[in-house]
């Protein structure tokens, strides 16, 4: 696909890597294209970064047409620039477009243009330990009419964003409460798709653990709240005695690339995972009688956050005394190492800009 290039006329000064913090700095330039139902994708474009002119009657602003990805492209210690697992972004926000009713991107053009926009923006991806160019593609729907209905129009932007290091002050464990009154999403609805709307649901519960001092919240299961799916923006996963236990991917959890990533490095390294049913009383049961040997989330912006306190209707269960255990650490450097090209990558998972 063609794209047209505009140039922002002067270029941005880089931040200082300290000072990145997440998602509030953004680089020069942001791609967009946009799609109709008669002409397919067109306008396939790289622009300055600049604020979208969006209609009032926006389809996006009434009925939450909206999904999103979240990847990252890492500087190698030899400067090169290269991203972990892109097509698996790509496939996913395929999957996503799908249940939402908007337009899919073939899967050749959506590497095409987001290749050929870091390769643009790749200068902002940072150095320091840790640090990273964070891509978050987006797409919503666009039709300039109140009509509900699938989608005539959308378009599609992928804007960058240089980050900071998750771990700047050392990985410290988090403090997670199981949310036993709202839901995030149920079989059927859109918990497997990475969508806004998800997010914006979340949000309450969020912010009643927060003031309580946790961290994040791990949902249950919408029908009968018994069943773990996953912490807000990671999914999960628990070491009881020797077996590794995610919750399976049943419709209502989003399907993580991490957490894929994490499964098949556990695997090649002999332990025994499990992508099961857990309910909270087996994973209550294991937190008394302390086999739960370790717990921790995983996801793109923290790779894996170890879980150090789990908090269940009031009462408060510490985690191998609330510092990071071995297995996860073990993935941790394990899947850096992969991304910031410091060891080999034998799985052929990242891509060389
Ligand atoms: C993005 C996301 C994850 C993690 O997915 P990764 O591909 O590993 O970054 C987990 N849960 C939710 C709800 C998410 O939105």
């Amino acid at each position: 696909m063609e794209i047209k290039i505009t140039k922002a006329t002067a270029l941005k000064e880089k931040p200082d890597s300290s000072t990145l913090g997440f998602g509030k700095i953004f680089t020069d330039h942001m791609f967009m294209m946009d799609w109709n139902s008669e002409k397919g994708w067109y306008n396939a474009r790289i622009v300055p970064f600049e604020n979208l002119s969006i209609h009032p009657a926006s389809t996006v602003f009434h009925y939450g047409s909206e999904i999103f990805e979240g990847l990252k492209a890492y500087r190698r210690k030899d400067g090169k620039v290269q991203l972990f697992r892109p097509i698996e972004n790509i496939r996913r926000m395929n999957n996503s477009a799908e249940r939402l009713c908007l337009p899919q991107i073939p899967e050749d053009i959506a590497m095409d243009v987001l290749t050929k926009f870091v390769e643009l923006e790749q200068d902002w991806t940072p150095s320091a330990e840790g640090t990273s160019l964070y891509l978050r593609p987006f797409m919503f729907g666009n039709d300039e009419s109140l009509g509900v209905h699938a989608v005539h129009n959308a378009t599609y932007v992928i804007i960058a964003s240089p980050v900071g290091s998750y771990y700047a002050e050392g990985i410290n464990p988090v403090k997670i409460m199981i949310e036993d009154e709202d839901v995030r999403a149920v079989r059927g609805g859109t918990g497997y798709a990475k969508c806004g709307g998800n997010y914006a649901a979340s949000n309450r519960a969020g912010e009643r653990a927060a003031k309580q001092g946790y961290a994040q919240v791990l949902w249950l299961d919408g029908v009968e709240r018994k069943y773990i799916e996953e912490v807000g923006a990671m999914n999960v996963m628990f070491m009881i005695n020797d077996e590794i236990v995610t919750p399976m991917l049943s419709g209502s959890i989003l399907p993580g690339i991490t957490r894929k990533s994490c499964i098949e490095v556990l695997k090649d390294k002999g332990f025994k995972v499990s992508e099961r049913l857990l309910s909270v009383d087996e994973l209550g049961e294991a937190l008394k009688n302390g086999t739960l040997k370790e717990a921790w989330g995983c996801g793109t912006a923290a790779v894996v956050s170890p879980i150090g306190e789990l908090c269940y209707k009031g009462t408060k269960y510490a985690i191998n005394n609330g510092v990071i255990g071995e297995v996860t650490q073990m993935l941790y450097d394990t899947l850096t190492g992969i991304q910031w090209g410091k060891i080999a990558d034998t799985y052929g998972w990242t891509m060389e800009i």
